[in-house]
Parts: structure tokens; C-alpha cells; sequence
């Protein structure tokens, strides 16, 4: 059979330094786990500005398209701050989440023992965490129509509409449904159905889908807000969270952060099965393109390694390796391996980016 064909976009900034540590690591799973990928590079954001004239070439959405599954390291840095709108690096990321019509996104929220002390929250709420927020990406209050700033009399008015449709709700809620099945079996929908109409048909259509299609899984819905405050209180009562659009986007990030270290946060957003049963996906670390340390070692390539892991389990059904990937993470962290990020008051052995790289493979090997 056919290797799978991986895109891989490294980017701007610590994009290509943290994706070099990753490749290393997919030749790992060639030479070692016989899981081969045929690897093709190529460009997004600013390199693909310079080079092209747009961040992301048409070229580009069409491998993006034919792959089994893209990698992106992250885009955008000061030098292209000033471009016009449409061209910015971070357009080039949109495009590609747009035209993939990647609705679902998937942000674990992982505390990795040895990282419970850099948490703000104390360290028994956080130790041991292992929750899985699922966003909707493409419709609701960032897309609805009519939107604008408007003049209505003497002033202005400014408007944003949610809306979602049942077909919307549905899909998103499928993907939630399916990722509990392979958890914890539970999930939680959080919505302001209280006061928004878009939040009653959200929690009626989540139920039926629930009723139909998943009365296996166990289902609770929770308004926004207090879904908010018990992230904080006591997230470990949580498996799988799915929202909306706008929710998804304040509650991922809080939920992220319980976990400490923006350096460790993987991402993958999912849209529809293709021809071959694999869902379109993108895999990226939650991180920027860090430019106050970019090209300098210090990055630390764990987001976008733990990504890759994301890609193993969510794209290429590799379940078991994608555990052996994150288990040598989590061996490398216990063992006091430190990029400068992960650095605490307990300190630890310092590394650069490669050597992260290398401790990971390390660990690999020793798994075997
Ligand atoms: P950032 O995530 O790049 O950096 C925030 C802080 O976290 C910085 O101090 C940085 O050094 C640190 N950091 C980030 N990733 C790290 C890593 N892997 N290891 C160690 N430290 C790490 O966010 P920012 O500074 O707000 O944005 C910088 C640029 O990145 C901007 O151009 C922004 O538009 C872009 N950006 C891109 C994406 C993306 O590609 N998905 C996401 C966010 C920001």
C-alpha cells in the first residue's frame, strides 16, 4: 500500500526549528515502526509571502487538499505586520482552515505530571488532567451574516449575528460523540441556552444526535459560564467539552493554560471524510511563530511534536504509536529535560530545541 502523504507547512519563525525536530521523529516511525509517509514541504505565512506575493500559493491548497493529512509550525512575525489585510501570514492559515472546511477543532487539555507545578491552579486539581475541547471553527458568531459597523441614526452601531445551522450543530457534535468513544465515553455541551435561541437549538440538536446515534455515551449540558467556572474549579470532572465557535474559543484557551506551558499545547482541526475514510486535518501547535526567540535553539518543539502524535491517532488510526509518542514525552519531561520555557524554580537539565528532539528520540528507542 501507499505511504500517506503528509504536507508538511514549518512556516515563519520557530515554525521550521521546532518542525525539524518533528521530521526527525517521523523518520524515527519510518526506520523503526515500519510507518512509512511520503513527506513533501512546502510554504505558509510570511516565507510564502516573500517568495509568492500571498501567503498561501494555489499550489499550496491543492497538496493541502490531496494529503492525507497537513502539519503546520506557525506563521506571522514583526516583519510582516505592516502588510495589507489580505495578505497578512495569518490569512494564509484561514484559507487553508476555510476551503478544508475544517469545522471540528480539537484542543487537549493534558497535564503531564511533571509539569503540574507550573499550572496556576494548585497542583491536585491539575495533576493527572486530561480533557479534550472541541470547537466549532467555521460558522456562529465569527461568520454570521449581517455583520458590520453601521450608522443607525446619530450613531454607529456595531453587529455580529450567531448562527448555526442544524447540519452545523450536528457534524460538530458527531465528531465530539466519536472522540468520547475512544476516551472516556463522556460529554459535556456547553451553550447559553438560557438566553440565546442559537444555544436552544444547539443543546436540541446535540441531545438528538446523542439519542440516535450515541446513547452509549454519556451526555450533560452546562451554560458557558458555568462551564467556565468549573474548568477552573474542578476540570478534571470533564472528558469531552464541545461548544461553539465563540465559547470554544475563550474555554480552549483557559482550559489550555490549567496545563502550564503555551510550549506544550498540540491542535487538530478536522473536517469531513475523504474518499479514503480519513477525515481532512490539520495539525498545528496552539503557539506562535515566537519571534523574540526564533533562531536561537531555545524553542521548545513539544506542541508540534505532541501534534504530529494527534496526527497518528486522529488521521492514520496508529492509537498505540501515538501512545508511545506521548508516553516518551512524558518520560523526557519526568526525567527533568528542560527547554528554557519549561524552566522552573526546581530547575532540571537544560536543553536547546534539538536536544529536546534527541531526548524524545531517545526515550522512542528505549520504548522498543
Ligand atoms: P507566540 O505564541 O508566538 O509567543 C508568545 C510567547 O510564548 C513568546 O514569549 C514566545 O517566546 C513564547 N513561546 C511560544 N511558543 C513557544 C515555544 N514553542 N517554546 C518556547 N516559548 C514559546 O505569540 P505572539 O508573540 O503573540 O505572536 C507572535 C507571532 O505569531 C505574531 O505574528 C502572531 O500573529 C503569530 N501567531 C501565529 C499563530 C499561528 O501560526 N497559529 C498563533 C498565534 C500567533
Amino acid at each position: 500500500m501507499a505511504n500517506p502523504k503528509l504536507l508538511i507547512l514549518a512556516g515563519d519563525g520557530i515554525g521550521p526549528e521546532v518542525m525539524a525536530e518533528v521530521k526527525k521523529i517521523i523518520g524515527w516511525f519510518g526506520a523503526k515502526r515500519g510507518m512509512g509517509f511520503d513527506v513533501e514541504d512546502d510554504l505558509v505565512g510570511g516565507c510564502a509571502y516573500d517568495k509568492y506575493g500571498t501567503p498561501l500559493h494555489d499550489d499550496t491548497m491543492a497538496k493541502a487538499q490531496a494529503a492525507d493529512a497537513v502539519l503546520l509550525g506557525a506563521v506571522g512575525g514583526p516583519k510582516y505586520d505592516n502588510l495589507d489585510f489580505s495578505v497578512k501570514p495569518e490569512r494564509g492559515l484561514l484559507r487553508l482552515r476555510k476551503e478544508m472546511d475544517l469545522f471540528s477543532n480539537l484542543r487537549p487539555a493534558q497535564c503531564f505530571d511533571a509539569l503540574a507545578d507550573f499550572s496556576s491552579l494548585k497542583k491536585d486539581v491539575v495533576a493527572g488532567l486530561d480533557i479534550m475541547i472541541v470547537r466549532e471553527l467555521t460558522s456562529g458568531v465569527y461568520f454570521g451574516e449581517p455583520r458590520g459597523i453601521f450608522t443607525e441614526g446619530n450613531e454607529r452601531v456595531g453587529i455580529n449575528t450567531q448562527r448555526y445551522t442544524e447540519s452545523e450543530v450536528a457534524r460538530v457534535a458527531r465528531s465530539a460523540f466519536e472522540l468520547a468513544r475512544r476516551r472516556n465515553n463522556k460529554v459535556c455541551s456547553m451553550e447559553k441556552a438560557n438566553v440565546m435561541e442559537s444555544g436552544i437549538l444547539w443543546r436540541e440538536v446535540v441531545q438528538k444526535i446523542h439519542d440516535e446515534e450515541y446513547p452509549d455515551v454519556q451526555l450533560s449540558h452546562m451554560y458557558a459560564d458555568n462551564g467556565a467556572m468549573q474548568l477552573v474549579r474542578w476540570p478534571k470532572q470533564f472528558d469531552v467539552i464541545v461548544t461553539d465557535n465563540l465559547f470554544g474559543d475563550l474555554l480552549s484557551d483557559c482550559a489550555a493554560m490549567l496545563t502550564g506551558s503555551l510550549g506544550m499545547l498540540p491542535s487538530a482541526s478536522l473536517g469531513a471524510p475523504m474518499a479514503n475514510g480519513r477525515p481532512k486535518a490539520l495539525y498545528e501547535p496552539v503557539h506562535g511563530s515566537a519571534p523574540d526567540i526564533a533562531g536561537q535553539g531555545k524553542a521548545n518543539p513539544i506542541a508540534c511534536v505532541l501534534s504530529f502524535a494527534m496526527a497518528l491517532r486522529y488521521s492514520f488510526d496508529q492509537g498505540a504509536e501515538a501512545d508511545r509518542l506521548e508516553k516518551a514525552v512524558e518520560k523526557v519531561l519526568a526525567d527533568g529535560v528542560r527547554t528554557a520555557d519549561l524552566m522552573g524554580p526546581e530547575g532540571g537539565v537544560p536543553v536547546s530545541t534539538g536536544q529536546m528532539g534527541d531526548a524524545i528520540l531517545a526515550a522512542l528507542d528505549a520504548s522498543l
